[in-house]
């Protein structure tokens, strides 16, 4: 948290305000790099949420003008529903959520959540609507009472501890000697990747916003704690306009639709059997992650043969 106060002293108070959005994007985001060219429009509008719809219409996209990193992309999130991103490296699936929590503007397009222009309400409405669960979560060095509370301040005991079981974490932490007091962060208790990515799950429980930013971490958990983790994010993701950065396909089998970028493009769209029937990159990937998943159980019965 402290590598998190400084860039955000340096930008000054105007950045302190939406503190609790850059703490939300955390890894997601490259806080020193980040531009400060984001700014609200006067008098701008808070964000009306009504329906929970997203539509990303021909937007492009550079970091640099020598490079488009997203070409004319198009695609709506409807009520409720689940988009899933996928895609090699550096395709541009990151920058996408990015650009869905207006941490930067786009150069051509349009954003709308809910029918309205992200660059035409206030960013601070805009962010309140969105929960973000990041691939690796940082902590304050804070009790966990305070640090899944963090997710809405006006929540009692009791609503901090039903977000806590509804994340599978409650068990866990009645375990601990201070239970809920239990004060944990870089200098306190250490939590496992997976147990630190249940409390960024507790805290968007109960912030409960209309629209779901997730991305899914690469691998460092176990493949137990893996699959208890998938059930609290399916939790988080239902009734919720989702937009989920998938690097296990085997997460997105039932996704309303699923995006498959290449090159800051999208190649292929589609539900999971439409891809696999359309026999193209997907399927491609699909086969490989297959055969990977394949080898590593192979490799798994080897070890406990021996
Ligand atoms: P991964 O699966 O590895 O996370 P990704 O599909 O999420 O990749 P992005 O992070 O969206 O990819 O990156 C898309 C492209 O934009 C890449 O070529 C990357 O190098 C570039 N890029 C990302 N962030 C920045 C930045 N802050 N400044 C300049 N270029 C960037």
């Amino acid at each position: 948290i402290v590598q998190l106060y400084a860039p955000l002293n340096y930008f000054g108070t105007y950045y302190r305000t939406i503190q609790q959005s850059f703490i939300d994007m955390e890894n997601m985001l490259d806080l020193m790099k980040a531009e400060v060219d984001v700014k609200d429009i006067d008098n701008a509008p808070e964000l009306n949420v009504t329906k929970g719809e997203i539509e990303f219409r021909d937007v492009c996209f550079h970091y640099n003008s020598s490079r488009p990193v997203l070409k004319n992309i198009s695609f709506s999130v409807l009520p409720g529903q689940t988009v899933a991103l996928v895609g090699p490296s550096g395709s541009g699936k990151s920058t996408i959520i990015r650009l869905l929590f207006r941490f930067y503007d786009i150069h051509s397009g349009t954003i709308l959540f809910d029918g309205q222009d992200i660059t035409k309400i206030s960013q601070r409405s805009l962010r309140k609507a969105i929960g973000v669960v990041p691939q690796d979560t940082v902590l304050f060095h804070e009790s966990i009472r305070y640090n899944v509370r963090y997710g809405r301040a006006d929540a009692n005991d009791d609503e901090v501890e039903e977000a806590a079981a509804a994340a599978d974490i409650h068990d866990r932490v009645l375990r601990f000697t201070d239970k809920y007091d239990t004060v944990v962060g870089e200098r306190g208790l250490k939590l496992s990747g997976g147990e630190k990515q249940r409390v960024a799950i507790a805290r968007t429980i109960l912030k409960s916003p209309q629209f779901v930013l997730l991305d899914e971490a690469t691998s460092a958990l176990d493949t137990q704690t893996e699959r208890n983790i998938q059930t609290s994010l399916t939790k988080v993701c239902a009734n919720r306009t989702t937009v989920v950065v998938a690097h296990r396909l085997s997460t997105i089998i039932n996704a309303d639709l699923i995006l498959v970028l290449k090159d800051g493009e999208i190649i292929e769209r589609g539900r999971h059997e439409d891809l696999l029937e359309m026999n193209g990159k997907y399927a491609q990937m699909w086969a490989q992650q297959s055969e990977n998943e394949e080898n590593n159980d192979a490799s798994r019965n080897l070890i406990s043969l021996e």
